[in-house]
């Protein structure tokens, strides 16, 4: 895992983050900051101070997260961790490769010197590409595709010209010739583009009490007034949440997102239908026609098959309630995925969910996923051994698999 430094606002020492980290704490001055990205994270690295050239930086996608593809009648999934050129410079190496643990990021600012230079390729392009490139020897047709995930980030190689040679700034040694087009192709972003962060106080906007949350969370909380926030550029907003009530203690919280959503493209109207789907042996009674269906997504991250399992679970099971407000005394779980990623996922969970598998597959590419609510649910699992455990109904989760989700 690479990591950031970044100089804290308010004292001014130099504070180490985690490349997943949300919040910034200051541990000499205790401040505590969210860190609200406008659309994604900019990076680089700084020039080797032996460098005297003028340097320019170019711009690389980075991307971790969860794949799953639907190919022939399988869902398969796996963990994508690349990085990729996003500008057509030859001679530039095509992906970041390892890079020395002491070698630390920081993060893009207005007042940052040196030319930056815009991607050319969006990053959801730079991901499709490569992984054309590692399936283009399968031979089942692929469905569906989706790229769950949210550390995704832009990061800054800098480069300097030297006696007609492309070098890297880091190690301060030629790369390749200067291309010779040069860098025309390319266009710098200007100042404004280059804020791509802003720091918001960890306090309650409506009680001005201090928020609370895990670093990585996406999610603060408020046990004074039971409110939840998270941040966009504008700041922090308030968001639905609910407890369920039943909670003994010790237990874990962890947070669900409870999304209803009108499907496009399946007959999908009530918990009857995702029966149908499923092929259950479960008796259709007319309650379960009139019943909503609601999806039911981990809003943490996990393997890829222990997400769509649980959201499996979870999704089948319904929670009813009864739910509560108060957050007071429980422990949870950090919100590491946004309701936006999670409803992502639904189309490879319908398509995990169904049986049989061959006449549903060919369909997926015409559903289209419209969200109406998404609310956030913390459901108690109680510890047992290196287990969490569901008090209703059999799923556990691992905490060594929670503990791994945190650094995806
Ligand atoms: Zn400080
Ligand atoms: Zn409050």
């Amino acid at each position: 895992m690479w990591q950031i430094v970044h100089q804290c606002p308010q004292c001014g020492a130099p504070v180490l983050l985690e490349e997943t980290d949300r919040i910034f704490a200051c541990p000499y001055c205790r401040v505590s900051l969210y860190i609200a990205a406008r659309d994604y994270t900019a990076l680089y690295w700084p020039a080797s101070p032996a460098v005297a050239q003028e340097i320019v930086f170019m711009p690389y996608w980075r991307f971790k997260g969860m794949s799953f593809s639907c190919r022939g009648t399988e869902v398969q999934t796996k963990i994508v961790d690349m990085s990729r050129l996003a500008v057509p410079i030859t001679g530039m190496p095509f992906s970041l490769g390892v890079r020395p643990q002491a070698l630390k990021l920081k993060f893009v600012a207005p007042e940052t010197s040196g030319t930056f230079f815009k991607p050319c390729l969006t990053l959801q392009d730079a991901v499709s590409g490569i992984e054309e490139q590692l399936n283009a020897s399968s031979a089942a047709p692929r469905f569906h595709q989706a790229y769950i995930g949210e550390t995704a980030s832009l990061i800054y190689a800098p480069v300097f010209i030297h006696d007609n040679r492309l070098c890297d700034a880091i190690l301060n040694k030629p790369i390749a010739p200067v291309p010779a087009e040069g860098f025309t192709a390319l266009e710098p972003c200007d100042q404004r583009e280059k804020l791509h962060l802003t720091f918001v106080p960890c306090l309650c906007p409506a009680c001005g009490w201090n928020l609370e949350g895990e670093k990585q969370s996406l999610v603060l909380l408020c046990r004074n007034c039971n409110t939840a926030w998270s941040a966009s550029k504008n700041g922090l907003y308030k968001i639905e949440f609910a407890l369920s009530a039943e909670a003994a203690p010790g237990c874990i919280h962890l947070p669900f997102w409870k999304i209803t959503a009108q499907v496009e493209g399946l007959q999908l109207a009530s918990f009857a239908d995702l029966l149908r789907l499923n092929n259950a042996p479960e008796v259709i009674t007319p309650a379960r026609e009139q019943q909503e269906l609601a999806f039911w997504i981990p809003a943490f991250k996990l393997t890829p098959e222990l997400f769509l399992l649980a959201a499996q679970r979870m999704t089948f099971f319904q929670e009813q309630g009864p739910f509560e407000e108060n957050l007071s005394a429980a422990s949870f779980h950090p919100v590491t995925l946004p309701s936006t990623e999670a409803i992502e996922s639904i189309t490879a969970l319908l398509a995990q969910c169904a049986v049989p598998r061959k006449e549903m597959f060919p369909k997926l590419p015409q559903i289209s996923v419209q969200p109406r609510t998404a609310t956030l649910v913390y459901v108690p699992f109680r510890p047992s051994g290196s287990e969490l455990i569901h008090s209703r109904m059999p799923l556990s989760i691992n905490r060594n698999a929670l503990k791994w989700g945190l650094s995806l």
